[in-house]
């Protein structure tokens, strides 16, 4: 038996034929076009899951599970009831792709979905435990104890991106202030990167953007990083003592085997771990401890597709 993944992301939308092993078997995609009607982005996506499997050279009769990965979050009713990028509210996902396709259907958060692929066929793989922590335009998490993603009591376990990092922070799209999300994202790179820019217009950073602060985007940062231009140097160091708070609190709430980075910022690989790392000492109360690994994601976009697959494995 093979189980389908779907990635249902605000732009795209992938679908893959995932083994039991987590093994992409066959993959196809389309845009998600967000701003048509549920109905019809639904369509799609059970169209787009009879197309993956026939490109697999199986049938729907070989596919024991439907996993999806929203950006947003569902209950157990298969109805999700809020994801901002879609524009959905109360929408009965389960109960419409079934109109088409009449399968277990899984649904959850896509940072859940993430964190379960690397858990495994990715660098968590034989972890007991493990936080998978996305850092892209926003910040998202998983947690996977014994191979299981863990939602908590009401879903949002493991929403890192707006755990409070700095009373009376930067405002939130939650509507707090100051959470991770705002320090440790891509957007909040980009917004320390522009203020930079505006005091040392002489950075590498504005050269890289043509001169022009709207065009500076995470990777100019963390490549003007790289090459030793002081004022990216001091935002991506700055970026990585929040990202490395927010791991140390991690470790001090959940202490798991394991911490794993993914998202867009990951990009900055070995560099990023490098620049967290010294931001984490060890503790003199438990310093006979070793600290949870702290590595990066190996699986890439294929996650998404991955994990939602294996959402019906658990
Ligand atoms: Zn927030």
């Amino acid at each position: 038996m093979v189980y389908v993944g779907i990635d249902l992301g605000g732009t795209n939308i992938a679908v893959g034929v995932v083994s039991e092993a987590g093994s992409i078997l066959a993959e196809t995609g389309a845009k998600t076009l967000a701003e048509r009607p549920y109905q019809a982005i639904i369509r799609d996506m059970a169209d787009l899951v009879k197309k993956a499997v026939s490109k697999a050279r199986l049938t729907l009769s070989d596919v024991k599970s439907i996993g999806i990965g929203i950006p947003g979050v569902a209950g157990d009713d298969g109805v999700v009831f809020n994801c901002t990028n879609l524009g959905w509210v109360n929408v009965p996902l389960r109960a419409e792709m079934q109109k088409y396709i009449q399968k277990p259907i899984f649904i959850d958060n896509d940072a859940n979905a993430a964190a379960l692929a690397e858990s495994v066929a990715g660098v968590s793989a034989g972890c007991k435990s493990s936080v998978f922590i996305t850092l892209g335009t926003g910040v998202g998490g998983g947690i996977i104890i014994n191979g299981k993603p863990f939602s908590g009591g009401h879903g949002r376990a493991g929403e890192i991106g707006h755990m409070t990092l700095v009373p009376d922070g930067v405002p939130c799209t939650c509507g707090r202030n100051g959470c991770v999300e705002r320090y440790c994202s891509a957007t909040a790179l980009i917004r320390s990167a522009r203020q930079e820019c505006s005091n040392y217009p002489d950075t590498a950073i504005l050269q890289k953007a043509g001169g022009s602060v709207d065009r500076v985007n995470a990777k100019m940062v963390i490549d003007a990083a790289k090459e030793g231009d002081a004022s990216a140097l001091r935002v991506f160091n700055s970026f990585a003592r929040y990202l490395a708070m927010t791991i140390s609190t991690i470790t001090w709430f959940f202490d798991p085997d394991m911490i794993v980075l993914g998202g867009g910022i990951s990009y900055a690989g070995q560099f990023l771990l490098d620049a967290v790392k010294p931001w984490i000492p060890p503790c003199q109360a438990f310093e006979k401890l070793p600290l949870p690994r702290l590595e990066l994601a190996t699986l890439g976009n294929e996650a998404g597709v991955v994990g939602a697959a294996m959402l019906g494995k658990q």
